[in-house]
């Protein structure tokens, strides 16, 4: 790496320390940029510097947005008597993709996990519950994570949501033991939103 001048060994450097990219693909990616007129490279620079500075939290679902709130929110065709909970941003991202529905979302912003002093306070149940004291609500979709963490959150909602009148649904164990919505592909999570089981009972 020595061989080329700072400039190419502080991008190769910087290149390298993104996920999956070793130094190998990090030189030849520094050495295209190089190549590339100038235009499309600040294009480039602007969008990362924008994806960090103007991507915020939906101010309703807490999902990814670039306004005050997100593309879903805004949407007045979206159905507002379900109301799908999932942990990440990017697990939302997945429903969307499967196109199994058509409600609005929560993002709990992770799951309970007292080993790493995750409670229910540090999670967004206070948000959830007022969702659904404002009345529209006729479904909670419980789309969290098969892993141990995801069903034991499932579990806690379920029962928190016990007093409320709403169906409390969670999705069909379609997604593989363990499963993140991430890696589920999209017909998996279709199915699973469609055999989900009624968890009121
Ligand atoms: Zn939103």
């Amino acid at each position: 790496m020595n061989y080329y001048p700072k400039t190419i060994r502080d991008a190769i450097r910087s290149i390298s320390k993104l996920p999956g990219i070793g130094e190998k693909t990090a030189e030849r990616l520094a050495l295209h940029i190089l190549r590339t007129p100038k235009a499309e490279a600040e294009r480039l620079a602007r969008s990362i510097l924008e994806l960090k500075e103007k991507t915020l939290l939906c101010q309703q679902c807490f999902g990814l947005s670039d306004a005050p709130q997100c593309g879903v929110c805004s949407n007045a065709g979206r159905n507002r008597q379900q109301l799908c909970v999932v942990e990440q941003p990017s697990d939302m991202v997945s429903v969307e993709k499967s196109g199994a529905f058509s409600g609005v979302y929560l993002v709990l912003g992770g799951t309970l996990s007292p080993m790493d002093g995750i409670g229910p306070g540090e999670l967004r149940i206070r948000e959830l519950v007022s969702r659904i004291e404002e009345g529209n609500i006729r479904e909670i979709i419980l789309a969290t994570s098969t892993t141990v963490e995801g069903e034991s959150t499932a579990a806690y909602l379920a029962e928190t949501l016990k007093r409320y009148p709403v169906k409390v649904s969670r999705i069909a164990s379609g997604v593989p033991i363990g499963g993140d919505l991430k890696y589920v592909d999209q017909v998996t999570l279709k199915r699973a939103m469609e055999g989900r089981r009624d968890v009121t009972e």
